[in-house]
């Protein structure tokens, strides 16, 4: 967490030193009470092992796309039933101006945050692993999460917006009730997840809200995804960074930054998990 005190000057910039402080005090408590990892392994003989703090929970990581997506266009054309509507199974998604792909950079940073999830005990299921020649369509990403009985679902992406645009944001699903999906059970936990994510990935990569969409807040509603709308357990996506900005481009493809980004959204997760309240910025999302 070196990296994490450095950007916090950053985050200033972004947000009120208050709240930014207030944020990370409640982090810092939401870690204590689950218990540093410190003491592990340095517990005397006497003391009774302590639980790791993730131990019996399950987090499903669904990183945006494939890499293997672009040479299938027919298997992921197909069209699909999102519950609202049909919708092409998977896209081929986006890239940087210099090819490295969203779908890479998703695929990397499941793989960091599941690393980081696992080492406080949490069961961590990704939806592909780069073990498959495409997809899986949305519906079996959705379907992967209900049947873990999943704690919280997290997708990963990174956005391909007008070059201009900078930042990240956060997705949550509206309400929607339409054929297979309903999605009332999980809007108000699928928010507060969405809140911790946010904000704990903003404090952890310095990266400001996005500038392109949602007001500044950081935060968008969609009704139009199927990996939102079919999931009956707490889901968000997350949009990194503009792939298509120069200078989200140029962090997105830097290792020592997604491992900072991973740090992020698998503080996020902690702090929804255990029930920890952030909010600097306001909670108000907007329509998409
Ligand atoms: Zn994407």
């Amino acid at each position: 967490m070196r990296a994490g005190s450095l950007t916090v000057v950053s985050v200033v910039s972004v947000v009120s030193a208050v709240t930014a402080l207030s944020v990370l005090t409640a982090a810092f408590t939401a870690l204590a009470v689950l218990g540093p990892s410190a003491p592990r392994g340095q517990a005397s003989a006497a003391a009774p092992r302590r639980a790791l703090p993730l131990a019996g929970r399950t987090v499903v990581l669904d990183p945006g796309h494939n890499p293997g997506n672009a040479s299938h266009p027919a298997e992921i054309n197909q069209l699909v039933d999102v519950g609202n509507g049909r919708k092409a199974c998977n896209t081929t998604g986006t890239s940087t101006d210099a090819g490295y792909t969203e779908a890479e950079f998703t695929l990397d940073l499941a793989r960091r945050v599941r690393l980081l999830l696992a080492a406080e005990g949490a069961r961590v299921i990704l939806t592909q692993d780069g073990d498959r020649p495409w997809g899986p369509c949305v519906t079996e990403r959705a379907a992967i999460g209900n049947q873990a009985h999943a704690d919280a679902v997290v997708a990963l992406h990174a956005d391909g917006a007008t070059p201009e645009g900078h930042g990240f944001h956060v997705i949550l699903p509206a309400e929607v009730v339409a054929g297979a999906a309903d999605t009332r059970p999980i809007v108000g936990p699928s928010r507060r997840l969405g809140l911790n994510l946010r904000d704990a990935y903003t404090l952890a990569t310095g990266e400001p809200f996005a500038t392109y969409l949602g007001g500044g807040t950081g935060l968008m509603v969609r009704s139009d995804l199927g990996g939102l709308n079919l999931s009956q357990v707490p889901a968000v996506f997350i949009e990194c960074g503009n792939m298509r900005n120069a200078a989200d481009a140029a962090r997105l493809s830097t290792p020592a930054w997604r491992e900072m980004a991973a740090h992020g959204v698998a503080l996020g997760i902690t702090l929804f998990l255990s029930g920890t309240e952030t909010g600097i910025g306001g909670d108000t999302g907007s329509e998409g």
